[in-house]
Parts: C-alpha cells; structure tokens; sequence
C-alpha cells in the first residue's frame, strides 16, 4: 500500500493545501493529513477547529485520513507504517527550508519526500496571510475551503 503523509500546522487549512492534496492523490493508495502540534507555536485556530476544516472537507474521500501527532515526522511516519512525505513548493524560500528537512529525514530514515509544485493560480496562498486578513476583518473565501469559511 502507498502511503503518505501530508504534514502540516494547517492553521487554517488552504486552497493551497487543497489544491496539493487533490493533485497527490492519484498517486498514493492514502493520504493522512497530519497537523503537528509544535508546543512552541501559537496557533489563531484551535486544534480541534483545524481537525474539523480537515475532516469536513473530506468527509467523501476515503483515501484520506486526518490525524495530530507531537514529536519527529519520521517516528510518525514509522508508527503508522507510511513511506512518503508530501510538501508543497511554492517559492525559492519554501525549497531551502524543505531542502534541509528533507535530507535530514533521509539522514535518519527511508523515508522519501515527495513535493508538488503549488499551482500558478494559488502559489501565492499562505496560512499566514490568510490569518493577517482574517484577524483585520478582511473577506477569506478565495483562499479557504468552505469548512473554514462556514465557522
Ligand atoms: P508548516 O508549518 O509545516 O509549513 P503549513 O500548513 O504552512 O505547515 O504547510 C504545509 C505544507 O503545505 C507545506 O509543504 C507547504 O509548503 C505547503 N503549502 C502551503 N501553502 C501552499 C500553497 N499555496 N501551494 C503549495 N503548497 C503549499
């Protein structure tokens, strides 16, 4: 079975998730979108509001799960028995920083990272902008699925 995962702060949850998770899942058997729960990090959305765009948004594809874990990816990864990292490209900056993570993954595990380049029409989307509109009371619905934008 082809498994990967799709990890991620998912704060919220993009169209340009979206669009690299639909484009991934012809090529996997199952797709587990993990949000890693960084105590370091302070998140606009709750854990459980994040699990719940995730969820809602796939509610109809049984290829994928949703899951949160703390910890290293890779030891994610072995507990549940999945090959494969998916990340998003989007920018020169976005490579660098997944370059590093990458080869260090390889340095202590098997596993493989597998990236998809954004698509044109939403390589400019990012949680954290979504979150700057979001709190200053701007209009999200181009750039969020419905779930988020039905909170
Ligand atoms: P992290 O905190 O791990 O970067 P994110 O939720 O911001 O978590 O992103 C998860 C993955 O989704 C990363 O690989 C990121 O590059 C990718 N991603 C985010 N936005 C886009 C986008 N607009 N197009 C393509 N990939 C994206």
């Amino acid at each position: 079975m082809r498994r990967a995962i799709f990890p991620g702060s998912f704060d919220p949850i993009t169209l340009g998730h979206v669009d690299i998770i639909n484009r991934a899942l012809p090529l996997f058997d199952e797709i587990i979108i993990a949000i890693g729960i960084n105590t370091d990090k302070t998140y606009m959305f709750s854990l459980e509001q994040r699990l719940n765009f995730i969820k809602k948004s796939y509610i109809n594809e049984p290829k994928i799960k949703v899951e949160t874990y703390t910890g290293l990816t890779i030891d994610f990864c072995q507990k549940l028995d999945v090959d494969f990292i998916l990340r998003g490209l989007r920018n020169p900056a976005d490579f660098e920083f997944e370059k590093a993570i990458a080869q260090t993954n390889r340095k202590l595990s098997n596993i493989e990272t597998v990236f998809l380049l954004t698509s044109a029409n939403t390589s400019f989307i990012s949680s954290s902008i979504v979150r700057d509109v979001y709190r200053n009371g701007g209009n999200i619905s181009s750039f969020v699925p419905k779930s988020v934008i039905e909170k």
